[in-house]
């Protein structure tokens, strides 16, 4: 698969349009051996900056998408422009609206005990003959980790769904790799939480003002200081424009 990408804070991401992803994943999806997708926001870049283990794993999957309007403008800045915002939880139901047609399995793995179930009532709602093949809480200890892989290749799923956080989900994901059986894995944070109604997505005005990410501070204040990571990455994204500037 040849890519497109931009370079941000040495994290790779992957220059394409809404549609391209949705594409890109599907054919990931009937594609042996397992293939990977995240969605890195501006707090995952910059946790990447720092741990360079993060950033190996980011580097190596398939597809990495500018998850959050910071990451498009970055690429803006840096003269690379992304053509879009292509949020993970956005990627996951197109996905899951495809996936109900061709009746392929989806594991559910992350978040707190019992909200996967609920996500996957209302995924049964949403998109009627989706084949879920499975759920696991992302609440568990290290020894637990081997079942919770033999629990997923049981389940025959072709599409896992790893919402831990981040660098929780892509890690588990790096660390279990070589025994998964699943086509695709993908990392995508708080998407359980929202289809279960334990989180809100942002209004429709919000994400058109490409203000989500205030909504979220707003409805959880707590949040606040992940988002200090915002500032902090444009300070970083501008050093790194004006140093290329002046190799050039
Ligand atoms: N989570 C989990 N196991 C953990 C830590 C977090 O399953 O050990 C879940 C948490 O319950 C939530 C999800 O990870 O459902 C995403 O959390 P958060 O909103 O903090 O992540 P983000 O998407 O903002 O990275």
């Amino acid at each position: 698969m040849s890519r497109k990408t931009v370079e941000i804070l040495g994290v790779n991401i992957d220059s394409m349009t809404f549609d391209g992803a949705v594409e890109t994943a599907q054919g990931l999806l009937s594609t042996d051996g397992v293939s990977t997708i995240f969605t890195p926001n501006p707090e995952i870049i910059m946790c990447a900056k720092e741990d360079s283990l993060m950033k190996e794993i980011l580097n190596s999957a398939d597809i990495c998408t500018a998850d959050g309007i910071g990451v498009v403008y970055a690429s803006k800045i840096l003269k690379k422009p992304v053509p879009e915002r292509v949020a993970g939880f956005d990627l996951v139901c197109a996905l899951l609206e495809r996936m109900a047609e061709t009746k392929e399995g989806v594991f559910l793995f992350g978040a707190k005990p019992g909200v996967a179930d609920v996500a996957k009532a209302k995924m049964e709602e949403k998109y009627p003959g989706i084949n879920i093949v499975g759920t696991q809480h992302g609440y568990f200890s290290p020894e637990g980790e081997e079942d919770i892989v033999k629990k997923i290749n049981e389940s025959g799923a072709k599409l896992l769904l790893v919402c831990l956080g981040a660098p929780k989900q892509e890690k588990w994901i790096a660390k279990h790799k070589e025994k998964l059986n699943v086509n695709l894995a993908m990392g995508v944070g708080g998407t359980l939480d929202v289809f279960a109604g334990v989180a809100k997505r942002a209004p429709e005005i919000f994400v058109k003002l490409n203000l989500e990410w205030a909504y979220r501070i707003l409805k959880n204040p707590s949040r606040l200081g992940r988002f200090a990571a915002l500032p902090k990455f444009a300070f970083e994204v501008l050093k790194e424009n004006t140093g290329k500037n002046y190799k050039q």
